[in-house]
């Protein structure tokens, strides 16, 4: 196999199956947080394999200096300051900081492109 670009449908099946992994994260985490963690790990694995992207609904949920799952309100924070989404992992005290900003950009991209879709095409 050659290294480098995928052809999309394996992509696809990539981000299938690290949906599945952190959604089965989510599930164990209560009763096996290790199990979670393993999860992710193997997530992340996949994303380096497929030169993936994590899903964005799951992009917050992992801290990306220890790899642990994070769940909001269990083991990490959520602050917004300065116009920043900070999320603090209680695991090992890594903070990750998303720019709120780009955030509302973007959504108001998505809306401006599927409105501009026709004259792409
Ligand atoms: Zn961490």
């Amino acid at each position: 196999m050659t290294r480098g670009r995928r052809p999309k449908w394996m992509i696809e099946i990539a981000i299938e199956r690290m949906n599945i992994l952190f959604n089965r994260a989510e599930m164990e985490f209560i009763n096996h947080p290790e199990r979670s963690n393993r999860y992710v790990k193997l997530a992340l694995k996949l994303s380096t394999k497929y030169n993936t992207k994590i899903p964005d609904e799951w992009r917050r949920r992992y801290c990306k200096k220890c790899m642990c799952f994070l769940k909001p309100g269990c083991n990490s924070t959520v602050r917004l300051v300065n116009g920043e989404v900070n999320i603090i992992c209680g695991e090992c005290g890594h903070v990750m900081k998303i720019p709120y900003h780009k955030e509302k950009k973007l959504k108001r991209r998505a809306k401006y492109e599927s409105n501009q879709k026709r004259n792409d095409e």
